[in-house]
């Protein structure tokens, strides 16, 4: 078995400089481009079309149109001072029309077009001062070189200092490089498809005919956005293959400490979160690694899925740790989870960065020698001289906030240590196929019973008056209330002083007693003072600013508002939402809006007031934001296709999981003839690091 490229591709792979009217600097050019090897070029497709079919003349058409036309040269009339055009008169089948000329040299322009003679000229007519004029007409020639002119011409994104005709040629030349490659699609759904091969469909692309050509759902840029996908869901599979291939640790509780655990529960769980436990102590069980993601909505009750996947790990003998991004986020894992594990006998830990000296000293002996079963922590998890005698499980909390790199480096804590990763962001279908299409998946589709719709509401921040008057009647019959001061991107310094005001107005209005405050720029200390102030009931209302977007659990609370809310992300704001709605009192959420709102903005405020399901929300934000920014451009990872597009194309990519998934089942190594096919598409798409997983693994 080979590991190099496939020799088919050679050509595609070959220097640029070899392509047609390519030299070292378009080559360079084209580099920074992207355009790295001529196969680069032919998945830069043209974004439009320009007809070029001769007509008999211009007349009836609708300009500004490009037009090619046969036509009979006129008078020259030269510009009559510095900065004026040059014209030149022209008559077709039916009517005149002019070609105009900026700093042209006359001398050129005669013995181009010389008065009395026919010619073909094409290009952009525009009707200036009520008269036809074609400025700078691309071509002008003789009535026998019309060939020269193609009928439909193809327009590329281009780079600075590379025109159309170059980037046409190198493209032409680069297709002529092009070789018909053994087909790596299943023949059946080639054929359902009514596909063509793929160098039938790449030439096709770069010869559009019309607009329809140009757009995503023409069977030849089907064909190669599903190439795209299929690819990256090959590099995908393999990479699951190889994981899976990993032989992990069996572990497989008794369910004794679940069933203590469950019992002594307030509620009954759904059947999700059911399922979700035993789909993740089942994969626990087998005796290979797990790869688990489990998304549920905010609300869903994700921890108690979490401590019972815990609890197999400690019944098994093992550890088992869930991390959480923030600080606020693990002390409150810690006190729930701690909380749940009485009636199991089962200590939980919690070790962050607040640990320091002897009492981090006692921890980590805890967690090397055992004793420690369950343990909650931030980033302070990874610190190299944190051990663990028999790490079994690691639970990764509202996985967004944290890199994959990091996902690997906690799993190294442990030999195969199984993962599973918990994320209350909804993610997008599409989204989770690019993203984590490696990864298995459980969800939590079902909302505890007995949870009241939430009432939300816009106002606009000129009747904040009013909204803290309401806020003060509202407290005073009991209720507890968020109240979360506007995003300031990019400074938690100027967030936290936002904040500080805030609390010092309402404050003044409601009572020292009432408010508490939490900030990014607190000490710990401070804050869970703070948290624990407001979790107990003792203080009425919570200043805070996003930190408490994820996780934040205080059931009693049903009153959320949300200042400067036109700032926020749609996904933020469904997050900061369900921080209310927990409790058995109807919830309301305020959102202020400073200002008058955008066109956008009240879309997307709209969209809050009118659905409460998270994944309604991720899909309409994914339309309104874009992929990258979803996830967060710089942790995403996400993959970049130059012809597929994720948004629009979400069933393609899921048949080419499946698809790939199917192919590397029956044939792990691509040995088979369908196998090597996808081999040279993995090349094709830059995705052979595959390969050294396939060798490796
Ligand atoms: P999230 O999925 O957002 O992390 P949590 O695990 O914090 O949700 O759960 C939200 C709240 O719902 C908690 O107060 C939790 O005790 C409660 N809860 C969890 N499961 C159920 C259930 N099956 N029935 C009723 N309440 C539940
Ligand atoms: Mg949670």
């Amino acid at each position: 078995m080979s590991r190099g490229r496939p020799e088919i591709l050679f050509p595609l792979f070959g220097d640029l400089k070899r392509l047609e009217g390519v030299g070292p600097k378009t080559a360079s050019l084209l580099e920074g481009f992207g355009v790295v090897h001529p196969k680069d070029l032919l998945f830069n497709l043209p974004n439009s079309v320009i007809d070029r079919r001769l007509v008999g003349s211009i007349a009836g058409m609708h300009f500004p149109a490009v037009a090619t036309v046969e036509v009979v040269i006129g008078l020259h009339r030269p510009a009559r001072a510095k900065g004026r055009p040059y014209r030149v008169l022209v008559q077709d089948a039916e009517t005149e029309f002019q070609l105009v000329f900026f700093h042209a040299r006359e001398d050129w322009l005669k013995r181009t077009l010389p008065t009395g003679q026919r010619r073909v000229v094409s290009g952009k007519i525009e009707i200036f001062d009520g008269i036809a004029q074609m400025v700078h007409p691309d071509y002008m020639l003789g009535v026998d070189e019309v060939d020269a002119v193609g009928e439909f011409e193809p327009i590329y994104p281009l780079t600075q200092g590379i025109n159309q005709k170059a980037m046409t040629k190198a493209v032409r030349s680069a297709l002529g490089l092009a070789p018909a490659l053994t087909e790596w699609i299943d023949g059946n759904f080639l054929r359902d498809k009514g596909w063509g091969g793929w160098l039938d469909c790449i030439t096709a692309v770069h010869s559009p005919k019309s607009l329809n050509d140009i757009s995503p759902q023409s069977a030849p840029r089907e064909r190669l956005a599903y190439d795209e996908f299929f690819a990256h869901q090959l590099t995908l599979a393999i990479a699951r293959n190889v994981e899976r291939r990993v032989t992990g640790i069996v572990t497989k509780g008794s369910g004794k400490l679940q069933q203590k655990v469950l019992k002594s529960l307030a509620f009954a769980p759904t059947s999700a979160q059911i399922r979700a436990v035993t789909e993740i102590t089942d994969d626990m069980a087998e005796p290979r690694k797990m790869n688990r993601l489990l998304q549920g909505d905010v609300g869903s009750g994700k921890t108690v899925v979490a401590l019972l996947a815990c609890l197999a790990a400690v019944e098994a003998g093992g550890q088992a740790t869930i991390m959480a991004p923030t600080e606020i986020l693990a002390q409150q894992h810690f006190a729930v989870l701690n909380e749940m594990a009485k009636a199991a006998d089962c200590s939980v830990m919690v070790l962050t960065g607040r640990d320091k000296g002897a009492e981090r000293e006692a921890k980590l002996r805890a967690l090397a020698d055992g004793t420690a079963g369950i343990v909650v922590g931030t980033h302070a998890l990874f610190q190299p001289d944190v051990h663990f005698a028999n790490l079994r499980l690691a639970i990764v909390d509202e996985q967004h906030r944290f890199g994959v790199r990091q996902r690997m480096d906690l799993s190294a804590k442990g030999e195969a240590v199984d993962v599973l990763v918990m994320t209350a962001t909804p993610i997008p279908r599409s989204l989770e196929l690019a993203h984590f299409g490696d990864m298995d998946v459980s969800i939590l589709d079902e909302k505890p019973v007995g949870r009241l719709p939430i009432d939300t509401v816009l106002v606009s921040a000129s009747r904040l008056d009013e909204v803290v008057a309401r806020l003060k009647d509202a407290i005073a019959e009991g209720r507890q209330a968020y109240w979360v001061c506007p995003l300031v991107v990019e400074s938690e310094v100027l967030e936290a002083t936002a904040a500080e005001e805030r609390f010092k107005s309402l404050r003044a209005l409601l009572g020292d007693d009432a408010v508490e405050m939490v900030h990014g720029q607190m000490s710990a200390q401070h804050k869970d003072a703070a948290m624990q102030r407001f979790a107990s009931g003792a203080a009425r209302l919570l200043v805070a600013t996003t930190v408490i977007e994820v996780g934040v659990d205080v059931p009693d609370a049903s009153i959320m508002v949300i200042e400067g809310a036109e700032k926020f992300g749609l996904a933020q704001l469904h997050q900061l939402r369900g921080r209310v709605g927990r409790g058995a009192v109807k919830s309301t959420c305020l959102l202020m809006y400073t200002g008058t709102l955008g066109e956008t903005a009240a879309a997307r405020l709209k969209i809050m007031r009118e659905t409460n399901d998270g994944f309604k929300i991720a899909e309409e934000d994914l339309r309104l934001r874009g992929a990258g920014d979803v996830l967060g451009v710089a942790q995403s990872g996400l993959p970049r296709f130059r012809i597929a597009d994720l948004e629009t194309q979400t069933g393609l990519m899921k048949i080419a999981q499946s698809d790939a998934r199917l192919l590397l089942s029956v044939d792990p190594n691509l040995t088979s003839e369908r196998g090597k096919a996808a081999r040279v598409l993995l090349y094709l798409m830059d995705q052979d690091k595959a390969f050294q997983m396939i060798t490796v693994g």
